[in-house]
């Protein structure tokens, strides 16, 4: 029996025993997706037109600008949000309770060639839980 069918059947006996069927399909989804990559690849480089080795790197995520359109402080600035809470509008708080939430993202990578010391993104991100880089 393979691990993919071994984990099916445990998920059949929790969900047959368990009141929270739902959240429990979403952790064993969780264990189940991750995706190791190496730090070196030899992959096509469009500037060198050959291949070449080339370094992969998650880049770091920045900050969202805080005056852009849908930023909360020019919502403030404008006075659009006036009184308490949210409004149904401005925050998700039900969306973000335990396990209810998306478990799984997707991977941004930049390879980096090793002979011009240009950089790519990745064509299309997979989703995975998590991205380990070796
Ligand atoms: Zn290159």
């Amino acid at each position: 029996m393979s691990s993919k069918t071994l984990k099916r059947e445990i998920a059949k006996v929790f969900y047959e025993k368990s009141d929270q069927r739902v959240s429990c399909f979403h952790l064993l989804k969780n264990t189940e997706s991750k995706m190791k990559k190496p730090k070196k690849m030899n992959r096509y480089c469009p500037f060198c037109k050959k291949k070449t080795s080339q370094k992969l790197k998650e880049p770091s995520k920045g900050k969202p600008s805080q005056l852009k359109r849908g930023g909360k402080i020019r919502i403030r600035l404008r006075g659009l949000w006036r009184g308490i809470g949210n409004q149904g509008r401005y925050s998700r708080m039900k969306n973000q309770q335990k396990g209810k939430r998306k478990t799984t993202k997707k991977t941004n990578i930049v390879y980096t060639c090793s002979v011009c010391k240009k950089s790519k993104y990745q064509k299309q991100g997979k989703r995975t839980g998590k991205l380990v880089i070796e």
